[in-house]
């Protein structure tokens, strides 16, 4: 799994680190998504996949 994340459409809205904290986190001037983990291992897979789908901006894409 590869995870991509665009910036510019992020909200900060924050469900993505609510998902999956290990793989997303949130700059602390703007609350804009940070990518920690490109690659996450096979048990935080669905947990990533879930951040994707709630992201209310559509800014996380997933590469299998
Ligand atoms: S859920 Fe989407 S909009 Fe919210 S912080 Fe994460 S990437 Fe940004």
């Amino acid at each position: 799994m590869k995870v991509v994340i665009d910036q510019e459409k992020c909200v900060a809205a924050g469900q993505c680190v609510a998902a999956a904290g290990e793989v997303f986190d949130q700059r602390d001037e703007d609350g804009i998504v940070v990518l920690l983990n490109e690659h996450p291992p096979t048990e935080q897979a669905e947990d990533v996949r879930q951040a994707a789908a709630v992201c209310p901006a559509l800014a996380i894409q997933i590469e299998e």
